[in-house]
């Protein structure tokens, strides 16, 4: 048994931060003008969180994070696309004037975007467009698996980019895939080294990974 890899202090506080988010204790208390005066000249985010445009995933919330945290991108299916220039001024903003120490894409399960991978003829052109644009695709025998490997794709187009890459060997910029799971509050992590997925304990012990 060994203890969970926390690859930096901004992950240690993104897992305990799931783990009282899990047992509801204490819940996120959010912006509030006491916190304000603190953060209001600057921010020092320790992660960034490239997460799906669904209602029922909320970052801040998972990560029971407050205000100056994390920096969250939102879009459907949790989407890498290096022709989107919104997400790649985040990216390179969080990359290298935040310097961030931590970049995760936040799957989750029952997510729409991916089932809809399999009949993007049928859907509005808007919508097929930004979904099937970069190359995304179905991939995986069960609807958990393509939910599972789209965030793994994703992963990758992170990885391929270079400011990124720079990030990464220059400051240790780690880069992370998880899969928030909506129906039972659970959250799983590719561990890269094993590739393999590892649900993240909900409390303080060692796990096996
Ligand atoms: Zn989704």
């Amino acid at each position: 048994m060994v203890q969970l890899d926390y690859p930096n202090d901004g992950m240690r506080q993104l897992i305990e931060g799931y783990r009282r988010f899990f047992k509801g204790n204490p819940p996120r208390k959010g912006f509030c003008a006491l916190h304000a005066e603190q953060i209001a000249h600057t921010q020092n985010p320790h992660s960034m969180v490239i997460s799906c445009f669904d209602s029922r995933v909320c970052p801040e919330a998972v990560f029971a994070t407050n205000d100056g945290h994390i920096c969250v991108h939102r879009n459907m299916l949790n989407q890498v696309d290096a022709a989107d220039a919104s997400m790649m001024a985040s990216l390179k903003f969080a990359a290298e004037n935040l310097k961030v120490q931590n970049i995760i894409i936040l799957g989750h399960s029952n997510c729409n975007a991916v089932a809809k991978l399999k009949e993007l003829e049928k859907l509005p052109c808007q919508i097929a467009s930004w979904l099937g644009g970069a190359g995304a695709a179905y991939r995986g025998d069960t609807y958990e698996e393509a939910i599972k490997n789209n965030v793994l794709d994703q992963l990758e187009r992170l990885r391929r980019i270079d400011f990124i890459q720079e990030a990464v060997q220059k400051n240790g910029l780690n880069l992370e895939g998880m899969l928030f799971h909506i129906n039972t509050g659970r959250l799983e992590r590719f561990v890269s080294k094993q590739h393999r997925w590892v649900f993240i304990t909900t409390e303080e012990e060692c796990q096996q990974i």
